[in-house]
């Protein structure tokens, strides 16, 4: 495997299907996470840049929109064959820019394939409906249109998936797209824009800009061709851009963060369960939306799940995502070294014990250990703030209700998950955790024909399944009669 960065994708803007490089524009650098190091420089739109990706959407989507959807529909097969054929240099420079283990970015773009093509068959099912009429000689319709232009902003923890995620379900609802995605790790953003452009996508349907991440998204929410919104990051910015997107009555998408509780009870096959569960935790190092990321055992499972979880935890090799041997990459940024550092400050004073890890690695890359505390109290920070990294608190409960009440407290509800062999637990659980994505026994979660999305402050609107094209439609309906009565 090559480990230079000559290859990394050459990075630009992408507006009314041109791409555009610095050429005078500023600049901002990328760094490698593993090596602290900046390889490459991504150009910022300027305003004008900006306002010429939204005058570009406004065109195409006058043609896009009355595009057939079998056309739609085979403008995606294509996109999904050319990311197969393009996957393991997209994954490599993943690799890069963003830290996760080559083998992992390359499941994330490959998926991405296989969201292209649900997508490309969905849309071909926008249906409408005719409505049984009072008077004979009138015609009652409903139809589904495309609501017009959108601006998505995409995070860097899966820059491929979340990206191609939300500009499969813009183009195959017939809507136009512009996409600023994550300016730390820009390779994925801008390769799927070259996917895009050479299936054969018209001009103007997908714009890729980049800058300062509130200066673009105040700029592209308030432009008045702009009429959805859709963002993947932190509830903290998702609220300011939805209050934004709300005072002009604008549609939005919002897949914000959560905080996953973990209800593992004593009939469950704990041993497995804690294994399990390291394994999804070391995950992206646990950069991801829907980690587990509280979790309560039963009083009478603790050590057991402990002690299984922590042998499969701690051990794990931690270095650059190139080297085959790695099993955890490094965090995006420093700027997560210093939000697990603080986390695990503070609930050490708290009174959690420390099992394993606790401090960065070294001070070159952004390397942060497999880290668990026990006997977490439920007001340090970690339980209550989203860690989005490989810091692991695990606590006890006593009952279901004590579980589920203290599962329920945080303003957040996005993924959750119970192990049990109970059947009947498994439902009571599931019926009464908030959240939108249970998971029991297992992760199942993120499949194409899944919804994904969260309730309360984790967001709102789901992306996949068949709700997918529902945040990007419009109702219209007709009434026609034969005559003037
Ligand atoms: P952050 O809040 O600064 O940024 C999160 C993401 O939002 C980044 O991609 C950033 O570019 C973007 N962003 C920030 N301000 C924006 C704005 N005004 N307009 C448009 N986009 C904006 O935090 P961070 O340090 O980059 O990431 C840490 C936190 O972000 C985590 O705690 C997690 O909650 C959240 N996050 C969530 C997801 C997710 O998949 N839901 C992904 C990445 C980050």
């Amino acid at each position: 495997m090559d480990t230079t960065t000559a290859q990394y994708e050459a990075l630009a803007l992408y507006i009314g299907g041109r791409f555009l490089s610095a050429r005078g524009r500023p600049e901002q650098e990328v760094i490698n996470p593993a090596t602290g190091e900046a390889f490459a420089q991504l150009p910022h739109a300027t305003r004008e840049d900006l306002d010429n990706a939204v005058n570009a959407a406004s065109d195409a989507f006058q043609s896009w929109r009355h595009t057939p959807a079998i056309e739609r529909s085979a403008l995606l097969r294509r996109v999904a064959s050319l990311i197969r054929e393009r996957a393991p240099q997209i994954a490599r420079n993943i690799t890069l820019d963003q830290g996760k283990p080559l083998a992992e970015a390359i499941l994330e773009v490959q998926s991405c394939a296989e969201h292209a093509e649900w997508h490309a068959e969905e849309c071909r099912r926008i249906y409408g409906r005719v409505i049984p009429a009072r008077t004979p000689g009138v015609q009652q319709t409903v139809s589904r249109e495309p609501i017009g232009v959108c601006a998505a902003f995409t995070p860097w923890n899966f820059p491929f998936n979340l990206a191609l995620r939300k500009v499969v379900a813009a183009l195959g609802s017939g809507c136009t797209t512009v996409l600023k995605g994550p300016e730390d790790s820009p390779s994925a953003v801008v390769a799927l824009a070259r996917i895009f452009h050479d299936a054969g996508l018209p001009a103007g349907c997908l714009n890729v800009v980049w800058g300062v991440p509130s200066e673009v998204s105040t700029h592209l929410i308030n432009a008045p061709a702009v009429r959805k919104i859709s963002f993947t990051g932190s509830a903290t910015v998702g609220k300011q851009l939805a209050s934004m997107a709300g005072a002009q009555m604008k549609r939005m998408t919002m897949e914000l963060g959560g905080h996953s509780p973990v209800l593992v009870f004593d009939d469950a096959d704990v041993e497995q369960a804690a294994r399990f569960l390291a394994r999804t935790k070391t995950r992206n190092a646990g950069q991801v939306c829907m980690a587990p990321s509280r979790f309560f055992v039963h009083e009478k499972a603790y050590e057991r799940f402990v002690d299984a979880f922590t042998a499969e935890y701690a051990p794990l090799r931690v270095g650059d995502g190139l080297d085959p041997q790695t099993q955890m990459g490094p965090l995006a940024h420093e700027r997560r070294i210093d939000a697990m550092q603080a986390l695990v400050t503070d609930a050490r004073e708290r009174g959690a014990s420390l099992v394993c890890g606790g401090s960065r690695l070294d001070e070159t890359g952004y390397f942060f250990p497999p880290t668990i505390l026990t006997g977490v109290p439920d007001d340090a920070r970690l339980m209550v703030e989203e860690p989005f990294g490989p810091v692991v608190p695990i606590t006890t409960f006593s009952s279901t209700e004590d579980a589920l009440s203290r599962a329920n407290a945080l303003p957040y509800g996005l993924a959750s998950y119970v192990f049990t062999n109970s059947i009947a637990t498994a439902e009571y659980v599931a019926g009464r955790i908030e959240a939108g994505m249970v998971g029991i026994n297992h992760f199942g979660l993120a499949l194409p024909e899944t919804p994904l999305g969260g309730v309360k402050e984790s967001g709102m609107g789901s992306e996949g399944g068949i709700e997918t094209f529902d945040g990007y439609l419009v109702t219209k309906f007709v009434s026609q009669a034969s005559r003037v009565p």
